[in-house]
């Protein structure tokens, strides 16, 4: 398969590539890893007249901690951050939820920003970003905004981020020390896109009971789903066996009524997010500390 022309450009400073962005406005598309993009040229499901590569942004390749969250830059492969010491020892959900996706030849190419902006809704990465509340720095020629995950993600493959903007950099919120977390799916094959993930973070109090719960699904719906009514379930509880079953059986409801596709039904789906509920809560509630 072969994809239809497009003129192709790879500036070396970022500078030039929102310059670039702005005259070209919707008819340019980024190539960060290719991982997303390039099927879908090949396939000619995009048609894009030209192509921004950004992989020579040097400026945009670090994995940077700053007070409240780890910021990782645009130009970050995904295998980059699973082999880093400092996100190994500050931010090892990040690196559970990585090892998830694909095969390790994708994560070599494929970056952490771009799997955030492609936002495919059986993604492990924008389920992350929406679990811990994260954001997505997008700039554009003479301005940027920050957006938090629940604005972002718009629907299947859909974001907010506008035809002349650029997802720079990505913040993942710290998880507390004390904070239990996991993060699980189904998938048919290891390696394949699941049929639904969870992501998971529970803080407990000084009491031993759950302060906070956050809890995400991918593939429930066309973009990331938080289940605020579990997560309110959780709050004051022990994570008891009674209080497990009710999880399982309130989180059903994150599916939506239209994800029946050739993969499995909806009904199927909630089957799945029953389990995957129990299961995510009790690996994250018992890792946790305090
Ligand atoms: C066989 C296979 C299996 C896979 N399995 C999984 C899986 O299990 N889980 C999973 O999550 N993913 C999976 N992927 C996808 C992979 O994670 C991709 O790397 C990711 O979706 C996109 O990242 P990328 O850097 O390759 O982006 P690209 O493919 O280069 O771009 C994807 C989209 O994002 C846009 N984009 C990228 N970066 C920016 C930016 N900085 N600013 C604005 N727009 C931008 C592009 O214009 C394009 O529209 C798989 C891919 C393959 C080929």
């Amino acid at each position: 398969m072969k994809p239809p022309r497009f003129q192709y450009c790879a500036p070396q400073i970022l500078d030039d590539a929102l310059a670039l962005l702005e005259r070209q406005g919707g008819e340019a598309k980024i190539l960060a890893g290719g991982q997303s993009l390039v099927p879908l040229l090949n396939m000619r499901l995009a048609a894009p007249a030209y192509l921004i590569d950004i992989n020579r942004l040097s400026e945009l390749n670090y994995i940077q901690p700053e007070d409240e969250y780890l910021a990782i830059g645009a130009t970050v492969r995904q295998s980059q951050v699973e082999r880093s010491a400092l996100v190994q020892e500050r931010h090892p959900l990040l690196i559970e939820v990585i090892r998830h996706i694909g095969h390790m030849q994708i994560r070599n190419r494929g970056t952490v920003v771009g799997s955030i902006v492609h936002a495919d809704p059986a993604a492990e990465l924008p389920t992350l970003l929406a679990c811990l509340d994260g954001s997505v720095l997008l700039q554009h020629n003479g301005g940027e905004r920050l957006l938090k995950a629940d604005t972002f993600f718009r629907g299947y493959l859909e974001t907010a981020l506008e035809p002349q903007e650029m997802a720079v950099e990505v913040h993942f919120p710290w998880v507390d020390a004390r904070a239990g977390w996991a993060f699980m799916e189904f998938a048919r094959r290891s390696g394949d896109y699941a049929l639904v993930g969870a992501a998971a973070v529970l803080t407990p109090g000084e009491d031993g009971t759950c302060r906070q719960a956050q809890l995400a699904y991918s593939g429930v719906a066309g973009a990331p789903v938080r289940a605020r009514d579990v997560e309110n379930l959780l709050v004051g509880s022990t994570l008891d066996e009674r209080t497990l079953d009710e999880a399982a059986q309130l989180a059903r409801a994150v599916v939506s009524e239209d994800m029946s596709d050739i993969h499995a039904t909806a009904e199927y789906r909630r089957v799945l997010v029953a389990e995957l509920t129990r299961r995510v809560l009790q690996r994250a509630w018992t890792r946790r500390r305090g």
